[in-house]
């Protein structure tokens, strides 16, 4: 579904409007990774190591310095000049706080109607039935679609945002700390959700988290970076019992 290779990033670099050099930050390096249809793939690694970085070049949000990627099969920068329907209809993103991320002046009806008008073209009977479907998938009740995002606590918001994620039918899903902002019984169920949809609708899952146990309960296979490179990918099982890298072993080690 996704293949990177040698992806780079680099922030700042050149001069300021004053003639000084700006400091270079190298954030992502030479990173390939794939994630094979209906497979997760965790992305660990400490604060500032470039997993952010990682997705929001995945997605559109950010230009990368040097390197390929291909989304399901196609190069992203031509999928994405062919039109946000076809880029947006593959590849979706779900970020960590789900409030912020649902335009606070808009319905649920109308955040959800967006893509199905924008992405998908429904006529409204087709996008009525569409936004039951969506709603029943992630377990929220009918009278969602007249509230607000306010309205919502911070997992019933997140199960919007996948619900918004869902309406464009794209089977790539990137996920970047999406539970970290929600207790942890909350965690729980939105996880076993997200495994949930993914069964059943044959998604795949760039899964970015911090959170080991979290990684251990949802990934197939997880890529450790550092400082911007992947230093090791192995199955979930592999990596927790026997992690190869020195950083995945001191942070195999450290987790509670
Ligand atoms: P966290 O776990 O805290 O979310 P992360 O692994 O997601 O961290 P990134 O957000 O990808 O890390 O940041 C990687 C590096 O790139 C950091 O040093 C960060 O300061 C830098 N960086 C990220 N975005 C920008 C930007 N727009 N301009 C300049 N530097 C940036
Ligand atoms: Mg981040």
């Amino acid at each position: 579904a996704i293949q990177v290779r040698d992806l780079s990033k680099t922030f700042g670099g050149g001069r300021n409007l004053f003639g000084k050099a700006r400091h270079e930050i190298e954030a992502v390096k030479a990173v390939s990774l794939h994630v094979a249809r209906g497979e997760t793939l965790a992305i660990v690694g400490e604060s500032g190591s470039g997993k952010s970085t990682l997705a929001r070049m995945l997605v559109g949000l950010e230009e990368p310095t040097s390197g390929s990627m291909l989304i399901g099969g196609r190069d992203a920068g031509a999928l994405r000049r062919s039109g946000p329907r076809a880029f947006g209809r593959t590849i979706q993103y779900v970020f960590q706080d789900p409030v912020a991320s649902l335009n606070p002046r808009k319905t649920i009806r109308e955040i959800l109607d967006t893509p199905l008008t924008r992405l998908c073209g429904y006529e409204a009977p087709r996008r009525r039935a569409r936004m039951q479907e969506l709603l029943h998938a992630v377990q929220m009740p009918e009278d969602t679609l007249s509230r607000y995002p306010h309205e919502f606590s911070g997992g019933q918001a997140q199960r919007i945002a996948i619900a918004r994620a869902l309406a464009t039918e794209a089977e790539i899903i990137v996920l970047d700390e999406p539970v970290s902002a929600l207790d942890v019984s909350i965690q729980a169920q939105v996880l076993l959700l997200l495994r949930d949809l993914k069964n059943r609708f044959g998604l795949s899952y760039l899964f970015i988290s911090h959170d080991l146990a979290v990684v251990e309960a949802i990934s197939d296979r997880v890529a450790v970076m550092y400082f911007g490179e992947v230093v090791e990918t192995a199955p979930a099982a592999r990596l927790f019992t026997d992690p190869e890298h020195a950083y995945t072993r001191r942070l195999v080690a450290s987790a509670p």
